[in-house]
């Protein structure tokens, strides 16, 4: 498989750090040597944004958390860690943190999330590989993944992308300064699915 899409070197390195902190230093490497990436080891992605973190090991290590804990544990890990890589990268795009508050500045929390989720979509677009675009019905905004490195080259019969789960519940929450959205992932590629869809419920108008 080829690795022509990147993610930022500090998403690699959010996604590890989390890791870390939830598995201490052992379960880190017992990780990376199953995820076949031993060279990641006391040796994480520097902390920069160059685009130089291959969706092959997004993915390989997603898939290593599976193997180690089971459906259910590489959730529960997926969506923290998606929390920790979006504080980080938070305070490394500084300016994109000032621009965002500002595209959320006005209206109901509906508004302000709406336009917030359309501000990360074309951040995601800009600084990463991965390709996502929002659409919304009555009930839902849908955050479509049309390039998904959280399962790049994988199978599976259940939604496996936690990370953007996590993401996204982290970035609702700093956007509407702590209110919990129900959100989801329902489908996905490794599924068979053209593209990724993560759910999240509109709040009360
Ligand atoms: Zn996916």
């Amino acid at each position: 498989m080829s690795e022509a899409y990147f993610y930022p070197n500090i998403w690699g390195r959010g996604v590890l750090v989390a890791a870390e902190e939830i598995l201490g230093k052992n379960g880190v490497n017992a990780l990376l040597n199953l995820a076949g990436l031993p060279q990641y080891i006391d040796n994480y992605p520097p902390d920069n944004i160059k685009k130089d973190f291959p969706f092959e090991h997004v993915s390989a290590i997603q898939k290593a958390l599976w193997d180690m804990y089971g459906s259910k544990g590489a959730r529960v890990f997926a969506t923290r860690g998606g929390e920790e890589t979006f504080t980080y990268s938070l305070d490394k795009y500084e300016k994109v943190q000032k621009a965002a508050q500002a595209a959320m500045a006005l209206g109901s929390a509906r508004t302000r999330l709406k336009a917030g989720l359309l501000f990360f979509a074309k951040f995601f677009n800009t600084v990463s590989d991965q390709k996502v675009r929002v659409e919304e019905d009555e009930a839902a905004w849908k955050w479509i993944i049309e390039r998904c490195p959280m399962c790049w080259g994988r199978t599976a019969d259940e939604p496996v992308c936690h990370l953007a789960v996590g993401v996204l519940n982290s970035a609702s929450k700093w956007a509407t300064g702590g209110e919990i959205l129900r959100i989801k992932a329902v489908e996905c590629i490794a599924m068979g699915a053209k593209e990724g869809i993560i759910l999240l419920e509109k709040p009360a108008e």
